[in-house]
């Protein structure tokens, strides 16, 4: 650490592809020490910047990354605070979306940048996109002008765009250009020159004190519709015992089959206290209840609809309401506003 750099960034390796080897004896992807990747990008040590790291121990794939992982990314960044002008979170690509919502919800006025990365291919490997992965996410971390913040949101950086993490999903298992944001445009775009847009970034309003809200509800499923759905598989899921909200993928623009079962069980499920949210299964676009028969008497029978949010952003910004909110009026209400810019 260099005491005289103005600037300080604190790395928190949670896990994930970036930070993984092969285990000779098994062949597959094991995660390792944070220490490889300061071994594989050496730059970090005289990048110019006050660099930091915690790692999480265990490091996890993010395939276990769950609601107590999001609780300690944020307490992490909670402690270290006041400590730090930015913060990159290492983390798995595959579920580094939900993540990044889950935290969006849950740092009340942010007014610094969390930048969540990764990499396709594991830091070690010659052809890695790990490396440009960091190294960018932490410029963008460390971005400032005369103490303000470029970016001072919950991020998702990976292969040059910067988008906004509650609006962002993984649609490639293949490609470095691995995330998308279908329905918000990208916060900045990165070749020669580092581009911000910075009038599609949110800047904190005057109370920027950070408050941490740290509890979720997972009594919470989503239900995928498709041509021929079985009505024993619906009501199984909307009898799971202790469930309170339900995310219903559905076609389009939100629809769904105007079964007559169908709707009465919705309807059913609403009665008893539940709380349903349609989100499309379309990678882009918007629900817009009403404008087909097909979703009108959805709207009718208390759905509520959610716009243009993305399937990471909904389940987790349900089970952070339900677990925040004490009043199911409150929950309802939230639903289809923006907390953190996830939904238009
Ligand atoms: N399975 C890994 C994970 O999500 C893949 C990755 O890091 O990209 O943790």
């Amino acid at each position: 650490m260099n005491k005289n750099k103005e600037i300080s960034v604190l790395i928190i390796y949670t896990g994930g592809t970036i930070g993984m080897v092969h285990d000779p004896k098994t062949g597959s992807l094991v995660p390792i020490d944070f220490k490889h990747i300061t071994d594989h990008v050496p730059v970090l040590n005289s990048f110019g910047i006050d660099l930091q790291s915690v790692s999480f121990d265990p490091v996890r794939d993010s395939s276990n990354i769950d609601p107590e992982m999001w609780i300690k990314m944020a307490e992490t960044i909670e402690d270290n605070y006041d400590r730090f002008d930015g913060f990159v979170v290492l983390h798995g690509t595959d579920t580094m979306a939900y993540s990044a919502s889950a935290l969006s919800y849950m740092l009340g006025n942010l007014s610094k940048p969390v930048i969540f990365t990764g990499s396709q291919l594991p830091i070690g490997l010659p052809r890695t996109d790990g490396r440009e992965n960091l190294i960018t996410s932490i410029e963008i971390a460390a971005a400032q002008e005369k103490g303000s913040p470029y970016a001072p949101e919950v991020c998702i950086y990976f292969d040059n765009e910067l988008t906004r993490g509650n609006r962002t999903t993984k649609l490639s298992a293949e490609h470095f250009d691995a995330f998308n944001s279908p329905n918000y445009p990208p916060l900045a775009e990165v070749g020669l020159h580092l581009k911000y847009n910075f009038d599609d970034i949110r800047y904190p309003g005057r109370n920027t004190k950070l408050k941490v809200h740290k509890s979720f509800d997972n009594n919470v499923a989503i239900l995928k519709l498709f041509p021929g759905i079985n009505r024993n598989f619906v009501q199984a899921v909307i009898n799971t015992k202790g469930l309170k909200g339900l995310i219903v993928e559905t076609f389009g623009s939100g629809n769904a089959p105007t079964y007559k079962w169908f709707l009465d069980d919705l309807k059913s499920f609403i009665d008893r206290g539940g709380i349903i949210f349609n989100v499309t299964q379309c990678h882009g676009g918007s629900v817009e209840m009403g404008l087909y028969e097909t979703s009108r008497e959805m709207l009718a029978a208390g759905v509520i609809g959610g716009k243009d949010i993305t399937s990471e952003a909904s389940v987790t910004k349900l089970m952070f309401l339900l677990g925040t909110c004490s009043l199911r009026e409150k929950v309802i209400r939230c639903l289809g506003i923006s907390l953190a810019g996830e939904i238009s």
